[in-house]
């Protein structure tokens, strides 16, 4: 490797979008990390670059260098490391920058200054981190939760500096002259530093690319705010994506809309009264599943005598009804005496045995017995236990081998399909 430096003409430029420059270097590349996507890739140094590496919460730039691709872009402390799809050989090439994504970076990060100013001005909340994602930004604020009236008004607040299309510039300077240029933020590297500011807003140390002036952020909106540990992370977008977010936003109350058949203005008066209907279909189901369950109950007890060994044994396979029915079924048998309830659900394999105490057997044991020779898993106690087969093929099976265990050698009696 030379011992040479890359020369970041994004510094300066950040609009720039082509670029001539020397390869000093081209090496195969082999990543540490992500080494299973290996496709073959070439470490390439060049004098100069326009090229963004990773770095400081900004994705690095994509783009191409002569006929090669550009797949990430790495900050190696005075060299920019391009890792590219081709080799290119010694002399001179041709750089030009993907300038959507970069642009697009450039108005979150910008946005990301001017937001986190903002938040620090009204709220006295410094940034303690930001990430630009591919479809979400987010900054981490440290403090208490801004309410959401104060939002709002930072949201404000913001836009109102993006309408007044303020300049945004670089300076540079060590950490004392930038101090007393105003920027708060302390700073521990040495040598010259580069700062941005936003004309009468912020004055921020960053080597990201910016903006010429705050109208090119186009518009900033407020997502959503979580607590993460002790911060308040905000996700925001700026740029083409609030508009992307808003149309989203949009077509998908459109569709809600159109699934409620009501106005866009009633969706939540209609979403109110469908969970209302819900809530009294539910409870109306309920007494429904309750009074079938005693009425079904009643009818099989009557129907069912005591057997001569003193037990009256109802066994069920259960269809065309939901799961949930086994429980006040096997509640309702199990209220008369010396009954032992074994119910399997036929399509789902959900396991319910159930009994009455004078019955004196142990459900939760016989639940045991059953899964471990088919498999599932479940519990209970010793006068009602429920569980579930992992195969619902096995259910026909699962009710045989309970009533092979609680009659044993006696003739087995009829068991219809409810
Ligand atoms: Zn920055």
């Amino acid at each position: 490797m030379t011992s040479r430096t890359t020369q970041r003409l994004y510094y300066d430029d950040s609009f720039a979008r082509e670029f001539q420059a020397e390869v000093l270097s081209c090496v195969p590349f082999k990543p540490e990390r992500d080494s299973a996507a290996s496709a073959p890739a070439w470490s390439l140094t060049l004098d100069r670059t326009l090229f963004y590496p990773t770095s400081g919460g900004q994705p690095h730039d994509r783009g191409r260098i002569d006929d090669a691709k550009v797949l990430d872009v790495l900050d190696e402390g005075d060299m920019i490391l391009h890792i590219v799809d081709k080799p290119l050989s010694a002399g001179s090439v041709k750089g030009a920058v993907d300038w959507e994504r970069r642009f697009d970076h450039m108005q979150q990060h910008t946005g990301q200054h001017l937001l986190s100013a903002i938040f620090l001005e009204h709220h006295g909340l410094p940034t303690v981190s930001f990430h630009l994602g591919a479809e979400l930004s987010t900054i981490d604020l440290r403090g208490t939760e801004p309410s959401p009236a104060s939002l709002e008004a930072v949201e404000h607040a913001v836009n109102q500096v993006i309408f007044e299309d303020r300049p945004i510039t670089v300076k540079y300077g060590t950490a004392p002259e930038l101090s007393q240029m105003g920027v708060r933020k302390q700073v521990e590297r040495t040598g010259v530093l580069r700062a941005i500011e936003i004309e009468g807003v912020d004055l921020q140390p960053c080597g990201g690319t910016h903006l010429k002036s705050t109208g090119q952020i186009g518009l900033l909106l407020i997502r959503r705010c979580a607590k993460i540990r002790q911060d308040w992370r905000f996700e925001f977008v700026c740029g083409q994506r609030t508009q992307r977010a808003a149309h989203a936003d949009f077509q998908l109350l459109r569709r809600v809309a159109e699934r409620f058949n009501c106005a866009l203005a009633d969706i939540l008066s209609t979403a109110d009264r469908i969970l209302s209907e819900r809530d009294t279909l539910h409870k109306t189901v309920q007494l429904i599943t309750q009074r079938l369950a005693e009425a079904e109950a009643s009818v099989i007890l009557q129907s069912t005598p005591v057997s001569p060994n003193g037990t009256r044994l109802i066994s069920r396979l259960i269809q065309g009804v939901e799961p949930g029915y086994l429980v006040p079924f096997a509640t309702q048998l199990a209220q008369a005496e010396k009954t032992v309830a074994l119910l399997v659900h036929q399509d789902s394999g959900n396991l319910v045995f159930a009994q009455h105490p004078s019955a004196g057997m142990d459900m939760n044991g016989l639940l045991r017995q059953v899964l471990e020779k088919l498999g599932g898993k479940g519990g209970g106690t010793r006068d009602f236990a429920r569980g579930r087969l992992n195969d619902a093929a096995q259910s026909a099976h699962a009710l045989d081998a309970a009533r092979e265990i609680v009659q044993p050698a006696t003739t087995k009696t009829e068991n219809p399909v409810t």
